[in-house]
């Protein structure tokens, strides 16, 4: 026999016994496999009877479970938590007229479709995009007391906005008191631009970024909040592109912020805290396993005057009690981008120069 034709008889031979062994291959191999489970020792993951996702299904669900230290949990009614039906100022009522039954499918249409973008947001994993939530915490008047008169004239308020990032998970805290500023727009925003500084500082690759907060139009969504924005990207070049996304009122969807809150409140019940600056100490000590971030503002230095600047140029066409996301790119500083619904496909361009 010729070498060529041996080969040719391998081949035949090796497909013919593939063709017609291939399902008892396969069913030999299931049972050698389930044997080899039997004998050997090594255990499969399974994440979904593991003591932490068990207990994490049920304190969702609203059921009793016991924690981590033994300590059996009472359940918790679901019912208390807010959805248009229970206590939002929107809820279901007999004898709606039109318009307000119209106000009413809009507000929890909008609602959904706040929660599905904030969930598509939160699968991002590109390392370019970061996802920056925010909220202004309840002020705190330092230092805490239960009497009335001392309340009322002793007290310094002070403020701290919280942000948290997408990137590593890392929760920010501006502190700064009513005798440096208030917390007006301008305030805000210089806040927010500072924090921007720090998580640029920590991952200067970002090209886009962002924004999840509530839909305040004083503090959150105003001219002076763009403008603000749009002047970031002259100290950033290497930035993008930075979009506002606003939640539905009466309904935040950003529980990292929330988590945070729960968190710093827990912590200072039971403090005693005289000054911003203990407050600034204590901010630090509240996570120990990924520590906040405290920065405090300082008077001169941080705090911008965006107002005036504002004049300079014509947001008028903007309605902006109206709109649930923004956007800005550097490659058009003379544009706003803005959609009146999360799922919009798509931005309606305002020219914003005289
Ligand atoms: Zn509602």
């Amino acid at each position: 026999m010729s070498e060529v034709e041996e080969a040719e008889n391998i081949q035949l031979i090796r497909s013919n016994s593939n063709n017609s062994n291939k399902p008892v291959d396969e069913e030999h191999q299931k049972l050698l496999e389930t044997e080899y489970q039997k004998l050997s020792r090594k255990q499969k993951r399974q994440p979904e009877t593991w003591k932490m996702n068990v207990n994490k299904v049920l304190c969702q669900s609203g059921k009793k479970r016991q924690d981590v230290k033994g300590n059996i949990r009472r359940g918790r009614n679901l019912k208390t938590l807010k959805n248009c039906e229970s206590n939002c100022r929107l809820k279901e009522k007999t004898g709606i007229e039109d318009n307000e039954r119209n106000i009413r499918e809009k507000h929890v249409q909008g609602k959904t479709a706040a929660k599905l973008n904030r969930d598509l947001d939160k699968q991002n994993e590109d390392e370019q995009i970061a996802i920056v939530c925010f909220d202004l915490e309840n002020v705190f008047a330092l230092p805490p007391s239960n009497i009335s008169c001392f309340f009322y004239s002793r007290k310094l308020n002070t403020y701290n906005l919280i942000a948290h990032c997408s990137l590593q998970k890392q929760a920010h805290c501006c502190i700064w008191s009513e005798g440096t500023q208030g917390r007006k727009g301008s305030d805000i925003a210089s806040v927010l631009i500072r924090k921007l500084d720090h998580v640029i500082d920590d991952f200067p690759h970002i090209k886009t970024i962002i924004f999840w907060s509530d839909s305040c139009v004083p503090q959150n969504k105003n001219s002076i909040m763009s403008l603000a924005l749009m002047k970031f990207f002259e100290q950033h070049p290497t930035m993008e592109e930075i979009v506002q996304k606003f939640g539905e009122p009466g309904h935040s969807s950003i529980q990292e912020v929330d988590d945070l809150h729960s968190q710093i409140e827990k912590k200072l019940s039971n403090l005693e805290i005289f000054s911003p600056l203990g407050l600034l100490h204590l901010l630090s000590t509240v996570n120990q396993r990924k520590p906040f971030k405290v920065f405090h503002m300082r008077e001169n230095k941080d705090f911008r005057m965006y107002k005036e600047a504002t004049q300079t140029m014509n947001f008028k066409k903007m309605s902006y009690a109206s709109l649930k996301q923004l956007k800005y790119c550097s490659t058009t500083p003379t544009k706003v981008y803005y959609k009146l619904y999360h799922n919009d496909e798509t931005y309606t361009e305002v020219p914003i120069v005289y």
